[in-house]
């Protein structure tokens, strides 16, 4: 087998992995910030680096990574909602709701896209002591100092500060924004530590009540967590500069080693459609609207789906996120989920719950992903599989199905929530209203998200319909209670609201409205005086 190889923004090339400790393989990549929900953005580094994660402990050991995730949940924009969200409460309490719920949510998504649980996700806020002790460092060092009620790096005192984003100092001044801050020695210094006011939260320090910039978090919990120095280090391309930059500037001086981690990674940016995703252009989307809402492609989408669509474009190269692109995803992992569903390793699997255990990626899947986690070579060693697969090779079907399952874009238990068929028992079905609601509930069941899944089911019985998941998640739409003549009282109500118009009785009109709503209807009143109706879902 190939050497895992690596590039590496440090030097900008593509280099042979060599860990410090084969015994324990060490990563850090930068978490989020948890004020809102985490946009489609922020999926692409949990999923390159979980994809990372998966081949480093196939290679080391399942015991033998250690993969650290941080949670920042100290940050001015917190502040800022939690004052907008629980105006009457304490402004502690108000933030510990907002990073809990979000924090919650982030985990939530993480797990529905396939990303396994990382070693530890440690939060800003249980590490003060350690920012605090790696900035008297600093300070003792000669590479901090006090300003104006602020804790400053000073980026002057560091030779080769600019390293990473290869940037020199002086360019940076001629780049800095004219209103320089009058208490710094350079431009360029970045907050360490600065004071809070009563309104805002706050640690005591040898520096006053304050908090702490949001660079020192990361070096502060990878040092508690992997050590003065690592192996990998991940984040998105904006990271660069300054945060990783900062990163390395505080821990190596702190420190005193040339790096502070070995390997740089960097996945690219996220396009919407051929655009920027800006709330302002109205194309900004969540992984949970993705995940539970038709806002994206008019159905909710199963999470591997989107981890596929995701990978499907080399991590550092920049991706168009498109409804085209998710339908591509979700049509082949229906094709591979129907090629395996039916065959042995997969009743083996259903039979064994332990088959985990068992089941190794195939050596070419593993050479694949270990040239800098090419999934486009990675995809074609699937195809490969897939083109024996539905012709029955059992041992192709094998592949198929570990490998799948080892990239995490089809699990066990669930191949049939992946497919797009279904079955009905003795239910009519003539204005394919089925065919709406199918892939809200597939994807519910993928997600494992048993709320919405009961929503949907509630919702779906209103029409006369119920439906029922089989071993592997597949669904079978069956009748309830008079699921006959379901189209003709929605053309009755639809009348009977327009009698009401009629006579200006709009009390009733709403309340028919409203019926419908809960039926999954919605209505559309046309200027020609008709009104024509759809499924909403
Ligand atoms: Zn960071």
């Amino acid at each position: 087998m190939s050497a895992l190889r690596l590039y590496n923004t440090l030097t900008r090339s593509k280099e042979d992995f060599v860990p410090i400790d084969a015994n324990n393989v060490r990563m850090y990549v930068c978490g989020p910030t948890v004020y809102d929900f985490a946009h489609i953005g922020n999926a692409r580094p949990i999923i390159v680096f979980d994809v990372l994660f998966r081949l480093l402990r196939h290679l080391y050991g399942k015991d033998h990574v250690t993969y650290v995730r941080n949670i920042t949940d100290v940050d001015d924009k917190i502040n800022a909602r939690a004052a907008r969200d629980f105006p009457g409460l304490p402004l502690n309490e108000a933030i510990a709701r907002v990073t809990e719920t979000t924090a919650n949510q982030f985990m939530a998504d993480a797990r529905a896209l396939g990303c396994l649980e990382p070693t530890e996700q440690p939060r800003a806020t249980d590490n003060i002591a350690q920012m605090i002790a790696i900035i008297e460092t600093l300070i003792a060092k000669g590479h901090a100092y006090v300003a104006d009620g602020e804790v400053l790096f000073e980026v002057g005192s560091m030779p080769d500060y600019g390293r990473l984003s290869r940037r020199a100092l002086d360019e940076q001044q001629a780049g800095a924004r004219v209103a320089v801050e009058a208490h710094k020695k350079n431009p360029a210094d970045f907050v360490l530590w600065k004071l809070s006011s009563e309104s805002e939260p706050g640690w005591d320090s040898p520096w006053g009540r304050g908090r702490p910039g949001w660079h020192i978090e990361c070096s502060a919990m990878s040092n508690r967590y992997l050590g003065e120095t690592f192996d990998i280090h991940g984040g998105g391309l904006d990271l660069i500069f300054p945060h990783h930059e900062n990163e390395i500037a505080q821990s190596r001086c702190a420190f005193g080693h040339d790096v502070m981690a070995n390997v740089w990674m960097h996945n690219g940016f996220l396009q919407v459609e051929g655009e920027k995703m800006s709330k302002s252009l109205g194309n900004f989307v969540t992984i949970h609207e993705l995940l539970a809402t038709p806002k994206f492609g008019a159905r909710p989408w199963a999470g591997h789906v989107l981890r596929h669509a995701m990978l499907m474009t080399h991590y550092r190269q920049p991706i168009d996120w498109s409804v085209a692109r998710l339908n591509e995803a979700a049509s082949e992992l229906n094709d591979f989920a129907i090629a395996i569903l039916d065959s042995e390793t997969a009743n083996k699997a259903r039979e064994n719950p332990n088959w985990e255990k068992e089941l190794a990626p195939s050596d070419q899947l593993v050479d694949a992903l270990s040239d800098d986690l090419n999934y486009a070579s990675a995809r074609s060693v699937l195809r490969g599989w897939y083109d024996k697969a539905k012709r029955m090779d059992k041992s192709a079907q094998r592949l198929l199905y570990v490998d799948c399952c080892f990239l995490g874009i089809l699990e066990p238990r669930k191949l049939g929530a992946l497919t797009q068929g279904f079955g009905h028992r003795g239910v009519t079905d003539t204005s394919n209203l089925i065919d709406k609601w199918n892939p809200a509930i597939r994807a519910a069941i993928a997600n494992a998200d048993s709320n919405r899944l009961n929503i949907l089911r509630r919702d779906l019985q209103l029409t006369g319909r119920d439906f029922e998941v089989a071993t592997e998640g597949g669904v079978t739409f069956i009748p309830v209670g008079d699921e006959t003549g379901y189209e003709e009282r929605v053309e009755a109500l639809i009348t009977a609201r327009l009698a009401a118009r009629a006579a200006k009785n709009w009390a009733e009109s709403d309340r028919i409205r409203d019926e419908l709503l809960a039926m999954g209807i919605a209505l559309k009143d046309n200027k020609d005086g008709t009104t024509t109706w759809e499924v909403k879902r």
